[in-house]
């Protein structure tokens, strides 16, 4: 081999070394951006379950979770109540106190009615001012337990805005008929029930009937 070949050979051998270097590198880099990547997608996929305003589940995870208890109740034909709740009057605080106000009144009331209910039990904001509770194993009288309860709870609770403001809540109870209907018939008689209870004066819950 000639020295200039040698040379040449030397300059392959170093620049392929070279290249294998940058590779590892680049590799490195990759898994990195993997690790970060799957962190951010973990909790953007938590975060998407979760109401902003309140922390507890959004309307999508507590129908989910409605959808899938449903599912296993008439599987194994197993009880399942829930409890559709309103905040008696709110457009009224919104309008003598402000909007932020508002805001304030439901985080609080969130809090309460997670404090309020079993811990097999699920409560997620349904919509603006509504509130679903899914009592899984549960009879309508249990639910109705737990309403009396929860009813009486805000109704004693002192909000904290400053000054001590006072809410109550309206509820609508129903228990799951087996075989009769889907998850969208089973929330709409809890729907009636709470409409119902709203009619009979409010600060009270009402049973759906079949
Ligand atoms: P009722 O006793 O019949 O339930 O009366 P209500 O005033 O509670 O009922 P209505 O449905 O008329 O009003 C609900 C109000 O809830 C109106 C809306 O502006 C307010 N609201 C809905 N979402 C939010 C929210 O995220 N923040 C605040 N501050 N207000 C909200
Ligand atoms: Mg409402
Ligand atoms: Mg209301």
């Amino acid at each position: 081999m000639t020295d200039k070949n040698k040379t040449e050979n030397q300059r392959l051998v170093d620049e392929l070394s070279q290249t294998k270097k940058e590779l590892k590198d680049a590799m490195r880099i990759i898994k990195n951006k993997e690790i970060e990547l799957s962190a951010v997608l973990a909790q953007a996929e938590e975060v998407s379950h979760i109401d902003a305003l309140t922390f507890l589940p959004n309307r999508r995870q507590i129908v989910k979770s409605l959808q899938h208890e449903v599912i296993r109740a008439d599987r194994y034909k197993t009880l399942l109540s829930i409890s559709m709740i309103d905040i008696d009057h709110f457009k009224k605080i919104n309008d003598s106190y402000g909007h932020t106000v508002g805001d304030q009144v439901l985080f609080q009331l969130a809090n309460t009615l997670q404090a309020g209910i079993r811990e097999t039990d699920m409560v997620g904001r349904y919509g603006g001012e509504e509130f679903l509770v899914v009592l899984p194993s549960s009879r309508l009288e249990d639910a109705s337990g737990q309403a009396t309860r929860l009813c009486q709870r805000i109704r004693e609770t002192d909000i904290d805005i400053g000054k001590v403001l006072k809410i109550t809540i309206s509820i609508g109870v129903a228990d799951f008929r087996h075989g009769q209907e889907n998850w969208k018939k089973f929330l709409n008689r809890a729907d009636m029930a709470l409409y119902e209870a709203k009619r009979l004066g409010r600060d009270r819950w009402y049973a759906a009937e079949e």
